[in-house]
């Protein structure tokens, strides 16, 4: 593919590490994303594959990890399974206006709802595919959400151990 200064061609390559805010939640990931980088301008394009399914598996990484979800992180966990805040709100078994006042709030869930709707968040992002531990949340002992925020997520793409009927066998995985 020429680049649009048409002094060169767009090389791909990919990249090793990228980072990559998904809106509220930050990820690192690992060996997946393709650039196609002009050998002339130095332009560059960048592409996630199954953006949808990073954002999901992502999602479902924040859940297990046991720094307090803050405002940010619930909606962009609501996000992250295609929820309006009023669904949510029904798939948890709470009221709007309560699950509005979380995201809102920079303190995020707190009290038992916290493992509550981590356990929820994970069952119902869960495709058979993508594992989580229900006893590793029952256990979780919280820690206070960082000052600085948490480390990126680490996130890989890994082979299928399920048949699908798409071509590509790969999905999202937090990196091991
Ligand atoms: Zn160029």
């Amino acid at each position: 593919m020429r680049c649009k200064c048409k002094n060169g061609l767009m090389e791909r390559s990919v990249k090793p590490e990228h980072v990559e805010d998904l809106g509220g939640l930050v990820v690192k990931v690992l060996n997946a994303v393709v650039v196609q980088r002009c050998s002339a301008c130095g332009d560059e394009m960048i592409g996630i594959p199954d953006v949808q399914g990073l954002t999901r598996a992502a999602a479902m990484a924040r859940a297990q990890i046991p720094e307090r979800l803050t405002g940010k992180e619930v909606r962009f966990i609501r996000r992250a399974l295609d929820m309006k805040q009023t669904d949510f709100a029904a798939a948890m078994d709470l009221s709007a206006e309560h699950v509005s006042r979380w995201e809102n709030d920079h303190n995020g869930v707190g009290g038992a709802s916290e493992k509550l709707v981590r356990h929820n968040v994970c069952a119902l992002l869960s495709d058979g595919a993508c594992e989580y531990d229900p006893k590793a949340i029952a256990s979780m002992v919280f820690v206070p959400f960082p000052e600085g925020g948490i480390a990126p997520i680490e996130m890989v793409r890994v082979r299928t151990t399920h048949r699908t009927n798409e071509e590509d066998d790969t999905m999202w995985s937090e990196a091991a």
